[in-house]
């Protein structure tokens, strides 16, 4: 058995690349036997067997390392989308949409959730206002753990920055539609943004419309997942019981509330409460609060 890792998944097909180059293979009846999810995603493990006749087939699947999952389309469930990935760019831009803290503190739950590191990019810091707001963002987040980048296309600033986070291992990018997910990328890669004007959409698709999702190769040398549908960012795939974990600055006090079962919210004795205005920003738990109840 030969090991690789899947770069592209189109109807039933999988590219999977390995030491000896890429193979197309497709799956053993095994693997695909009473599974409701997706056995096999855009950045997964397998292990690949050559049949006579020069077919390929995945007869393995190995352990996930992080897992992108995103809503289905009925919202009512989620399922996982790629694999293995490293890192997630959280998007928003500063102005054009106006940036929305709990829209964005629901990709963080997500992220977080992943397993990936996370990174945010405040875009459009060239509008009037931009650079302020990016500032006080950064800020505000960096208090709540992460790091972030402040782009701009229009005038470069951050690309160069940017573009050397991407260039490591591989990425994905999340964000409601118009913040400039689809700028930042045809940054990264010129060459996406040919694929994608030639069949006039926004997609990073392009032609290959059968294409579900594909690890593309940035001329940087990272990687970046090209898988349809991040732009949808309403749900969250976490129990009430572990949302408070996806706050990384609430970790420290999650062991001093007197509860176990503490939902951080009127509990006597609560040492996430206590914490905020001191550590954690009133914003950050009211949006705690407002995943909590969509849950
Ligand atoms: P996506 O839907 O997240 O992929 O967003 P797009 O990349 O399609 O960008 C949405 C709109 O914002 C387009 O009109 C872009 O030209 C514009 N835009 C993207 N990045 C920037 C930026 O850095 N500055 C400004 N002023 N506009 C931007
Ligand atoms: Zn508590």
């Amino acid at each position: 058995m030969t090991e690789g890792q899947v770069v592209e998944v189109a109807g039933g097909v999988y590219r999977v690349e390995t030491a000896g180059g890429d193979v197309e293979a497709t799956l053993r009846g095994k693997l695909k036997q009473g599974r409701r999810e997706a056995v096999v995603v855009v950045g997964d493990r397998v292990g690949v067997r050559r049949a006579a006749g020069g077919r390929c087939w995945i007869d393995a699947v190995r352990a996930r390392e992080t897992t992108l999952a995103r809503r289905t389309r009925d919202g009512r469930d989620f399922k996982v989308v790629a694999a293995n990935l490293d890192r997630l760019f959280v998007v928003s831009s500063v102005a054009q949409p106006p940036p929305s803290t709990v829209v964005l503190d629901r990709m963080l739950v997500m992220g977080e959730a992943s397993g990936m590191k996370i990174v945010l990019v405040f875009t459009k810091v060239d509008l009037p206002g931009g650079r302020a707001g990016a500032g006080a963002l950064a800020r505000a987040y960096r208090q709540a753990g992460y790091g972030s980048v402040c782009t701009s296309v229009v005038t470069g600033e951050g690309m160069d920055e940017f573009d050397r986070l991407a260039s490591s291992g591989s990425s994905a990018l999340a964000g409601p539609s118009g913040v400039g997910k689809s700028s930042l990328l045809n940054c990264l890669d010129p060459s996406l943004q040919l694929r994608t004007a030639a069949v006039g959409r926004k997609s990073l698709r392009g032609r290959h419309t059968t294409v579900t999702s594909r690890l593309v190769s940035l001329p940087s040398g990272g990687r970046l997942a090209d898988t349809p549908g991040f732009s949808d960012v309403t749900g969250v795939d976490v129990a009430a019981a572990d949302l408070a974990e996806c706050f990384p600055e609430f970790r420290p006090h999650l062991p001093h509330c007197r509860f176990r079962d503490c939902l951080h919210l009127e509990e006597p004795d609560c040492a996430v409460r206590q914490a905020v205005g001191r550590g954690i920003s009133r914003t950050r738990h009211q949006s705690y609060k407002a995943i909590l109840e969509g849950l």
